[in-house]
């Protein structure tokens, strides 16, 4: 097996078939930000504009999700983003479940390269592709788990809170989780230098 490198990643999401999503992209979308990011934050897949721009989270879910990161001091830039499944579903359909399963060869890839020590994932696609099926969004939204030492939660993906904005005060209190997570684990110092972490 050879060394997982960016540029194997890149390569293998490039030329990957595993499912048959291939089919309707226009460009694949691997993820990115900073490649030893603390914090990773796991989306479902790629919409429309991100389809055209080969770039995750660039759409008005994506632009939400950078408001909502700012909010707790937290650039767009520092952290790294990317989705269950690297092309784009036809009309924005959920993703399948063997769908999800085929990407997760490169999902593993990313946790390896990027080695985050908190992830948050968006909405029950993310939940279910790393956690496993029998995780639900609506019961787990907002509770941290650990798996082999890294913290993980569970919320809504930005997408939810655009068709549903009641749920924007949950999304809200799981950002402040998040910021307090941060914080407990000093990793502020990690994305900002040991002289910035917000009060
Ligand atoms: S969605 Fe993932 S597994 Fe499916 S073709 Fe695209 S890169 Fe490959």
């Amino acid at each position: 097996m050879p060394d997982i490198t960016w540029d194997l990643l890149s390569q293998q999401v490039e030329q990957c078939r595993l499912c048959p999503l291939w089919q309707s992209a226009t460009h694949k979308v691997p993820g990115q930000g900073d490649p030893h990011a603390p914090l990773m934050l796991i989306g479902e897949g790629p919409g429309q504009r991100e389809d055209e721009e080969g770039l995750a989270f660039v759409g008005p879910a994506g632009q939400l999700l950078t408001r909502m990161l700012s909010a707790i001091y937290l650039p767009r830039d520092r952290v790294y983003i990317c989705n269950a499944v690297k092309c784009r579903p036809p009309h924005n359909r959920t993703p399948l479940q063997e769908e999800t399963d085929a990407c997760k060869l490169h999902l593993r890839m990313q946790f390896v390269l990027v080695r985050p020590k908190v992830i948050v994932l968006l909405g029950s696609t993310a939940l279910k592709a790393v956690l496993g099926q029998d995780h639900f969004i609506t019961r787990e939204r907002g509770i941290w788990i650990q798996r082999k030492g890294v913290w993980m939660m569970p919320t809504f993906h930005p997408s939810a809170l655009l068709r549903d904005p009641d749920k924007k005060r949950d999304a809200w209190k799981d950002m402040q989780s998040l910021q307090s997570k941060l914080m407990e684990l000093q990793l502020y110092s990690d994305i900002y230098g040991p002289l910035m972490t917000p009060s």
